[in-house]
This record gives C-alpha cells, structure tokens and sequence, in this order.
C-alpha cells in the first residue's frame, strides 16, 4: 500500500480563488514529491464561518441547534468543490467529500460533537483510483443529521482522519511559518520552534495561542500522530513537528519554550469560610456537580478558623458561577461571594522545567520588576501560571518572554 498523508489547509489558507489555487498547487506537489495517496482537509474560506453568524445574528440570537449546524456546514462544502476544482483544472484526478461521504460519524449532538468513527471503505476504494481526496472540516453525521465539531474543529477531522487511514503524518497549514514561543501580535520578536511535543503542544493551546485546536492535539497525542504546523505561504519552510518527546531532537535544549497568555479567565472568591476538615470538598463537589469548570485554586491558611478560597473559571461561565458560589456559600455558613472578572492568566510552558531549578524565581522576578502583581499561581510538570490583572496581562508575557531570553530560539 501506498503511504498515505493528511493535509488540513485553514480558512486564511483558502480565504480566496488565488488561494485556493496556491493550495492546489502544494496538493500537487506534495503528491508527486511524496509519491503517496493524499487526502485533503480544509476549512471554510476565509471569515465563512463568522459571516454566516453573522447573517443569523440578525434573524435570531437563538437558533435551533439542528439549523445551526446545517447553516455552519455549508462554508466548507463551498471550499471542497472550488479546491477540487482547483486541482482537477491544473491536471490532476481529485474529488470533493462532505463529512458524511467521508465516512465521518459523530455522537448524536449538535454544535459540538466529537468524532465516534470514521468508516475509510469509501476513501481508500476512492483513493485506490489515484484521485486527490478533499474532505469538508468540522463537519460529520449522526443518526443521518449534519453535525459540526465547535469551531476550529477542521483541526480534529484532518486528526482523526489521518488516525484512521494510518497516514504517516499530519500537516496543518496556516498563516504562521511555525509554533511560535509566544503570541507574535503581543511579542515583536517571537522565537520560532522547530520540535515541541504534545503536552506542551497542549498547553500553548489551550492558553491561549491558536495555532491548533486543543481536541486535535489530544488526538494526536493519544494515539501518536505525528502533526506538522507549516505555513501555506511558505509551503518549503518545515515548519514545526508536533511529537511526543523533543529530548535529544535538540541541542541545549531551553527549559522554558513559550509563553501564553490566556484572557478568558475570571477569579471567583469564598471568603469567611469555615475552616474545617471536608470543607473544600464540599464547595468544589456542589460546582462540579453545577457544572462549573475550576482551573486555578489557592486556599489560604486560616485565621480565627476561617479561610478564603480564590479560584478561576472560564470568563464566559463567570456569572453563572458566581450565583452558584453564592448559593454554596449561604449552605455552608461562609460570609460572601465576589467576582472579579479582570484578570487574565500568563504561563510559561516548557517539558525541561521540572528537572530546572530557578525557573519559577526568574519568572517572578521578571513579573516584580515591571511592578505587576501575581494574585494566584499554579503550576503543574510543564508549566507555571500566574493570574494576574487584564490590564498587566500583555505586559507580563513580554517580560517573561524576555526574561527567558526566547526570541533567541531559532532552532
Ligand atoms: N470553519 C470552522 C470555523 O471557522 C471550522 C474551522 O475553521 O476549523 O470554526
Ligand atoms: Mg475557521
């Protein structure tokens, strides 16, 4: 059998016919270079997705979950036919696939749904013919209904498809030549990685740089798909391989390899709470059970037998959190509920850090001397995080950025 590879091409990367043609034209390339079957995933054009929001918006702001997903998933369907069309008209045997031709299934909900299998009979018959396969993102089937993955989802259907096929990588072409060491729209001089692995893949993503989306590097992770980050502008750049360990790829490798900043963040407080063995429990357990997702908990130590217990959630679910915390705090006898819904979280990130003494003091250090304070911090193997005001918020990266020296990373 032929190797197979996964393209997944953006909405900035098709966001035009001249684009498209140019992605056409790496399509080729790629399949006469790589001698291997190729199968193509792409995005809607350009700002599709927001424009037909948009055009909802203004007939309701509450649409019904099924017509939601029928009207997102004409975008790409529009992308898939004008790319084949692309590729045939320069010569080539190429053929478009929706989600559902694809073989793609999802759990049966709407907006959001996860991948469940992914049936290849038809695509590798289709592919048997040497034809250019070019899949619609975001998109699958359930129970003979269109469904869409959550935005940024064509990352997961490329994932999950080049899982399925058993490709030999996956590349995911975007506007940026590679994984940066930080938000180059906060940073000017951002250093550029050429390895960075899943974990810390993971945890750029999901604080915040939206060079993947998180679901698809968990896949990747999961079942160890090698993913390519590249830029469709400068198809020739390697870019950055996505993998699950980089010791050893890189000479004197830096413990700290980027910096995130995350502003959808909110820190709720429980203050005069009694301090006594079960407590926590019991204010963590009612939130899990009202849905409220936590991130950054710091308890303090108690005076008088009573403590405050600071956390953060997600600033979209702020309000609604902060009613539940109020009615948690009446049932076990705290004082009061506050929200603040002006902070943001900054995180250095980077796999060596464990084994590095020093890296949390130069991080504080550099956040001291701007005179920006940390009002919470957390850390895990990978990572350090520290909460600190909206308004320091881009202050900090920089100075952490520079502290860390890593614009100097060019690998
Ligand atoms: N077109 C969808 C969106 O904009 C899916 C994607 O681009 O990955 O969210
Ligand atoms: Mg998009």
């Amino acid at each position: 059998m032929k190797k197979i590879i996964v393209q997944k091409f953006g909405g900035s990367s098709v966001g035009s016919a001249e684009r498209i043609k140019a992605v056409a034209d790496i399509c080729i390339n790629t399949k006469k270079q790589e001698k291997c079957d190729l199968v193509v995933v792409v995005s809607a054009m350009g700002d599709t997705t927001d424009d037909l929001l948009d055009l909802m918006k203004q007939i309701t702001n509450t649409p019904d979950k099924r017509e939601l997903d029928m009207l997102l998933s004409t975008g790409e369907q529009v992308s898939i036919a004008l790319l084949t069309m692309a590729i045939q008209k320069a010569g080539y045997s190429a053929q478009s696939l929706t989600g559902w031709q694809a073989g793609i299934t999802t759990e049966p909900v709407h907006n959001k749904a996860r991948i469940e299998k992914i049936e290849t009979k038809q695509i590798k018959k289709l592919l048997s013919e040497d034809k250019i396969l070019v899949v619609a993102g975001f998109q699958g089937i359930a129970q003979q209904e269109i469904t869409t993955l959550g935005r940024g989802g064509s990352d997961t259907t490329a994932v999950a498809l080049a899982v399925s096929l058993k490709a030999e990588r996956c590349d995911i072409y975007t506007d940026v030549d590679a994984v940066c060491t930080s938000d180059p729209r906060i940073v000017e001089k951002t250093g550029r990685l050429k390895f960075i692995s899943y974990d810390e893949m993971l945890e750029l993503a999901s604080l915040g740089a939206q060079v993947l989306h998180p679901r698809s590097v968990e896949t990747a992770k999961y079942f160890n798909m090698p993913l390519r980050v590249r830029s469709s502008w400068n198809p020739e750049n390697n870019g950055t391989l996505v993998i699950e360990r980089t010791d050893g790829m890189i000479e004197g490798q830096r413990s700290v390899r980027g910096v995130a900043l995350d502003r959808q963040q909110a820190r709720l407080s429980i203050i005069g709470v009694p301090d006594e063995p079960g407590i926590a429990h019991r204010i963590f357990n009612e939130l899990a059970s009202r849905n409220v997702s936590v991130d950054v908990i710091v308890q303090c130590v108690s005076h008088d037998g009573s403590t405050e217990v600071d956390f953060t959630v997600k600033r979209e679910e702020a309000d609604r959190a902060k009613e539940e915390l109020a009615k948690i705090a009446k049932q076990i006898g705290a004082k009061q509920a506050c929200l603040d819904k002006t902070v943001v979280k900054v995180s250095a990130v980077g796999a060596g850090m464990i084994d590095q003494p020093g890296i949390a003091s130069k991080m504080f250090k550099a956040l001291g001397d701007q005179g920006i304070n940390i009002q919470m911090i957390s850390t895990s193997e990978i990572r350090i995080s520290c909460i600190v005001q909206e308004a320091d918020g881009e202050a900090a990266v920089k100075a952490i950025h520079n502290a860390f020296d890593l614009h100097e990373i060019k690998e």
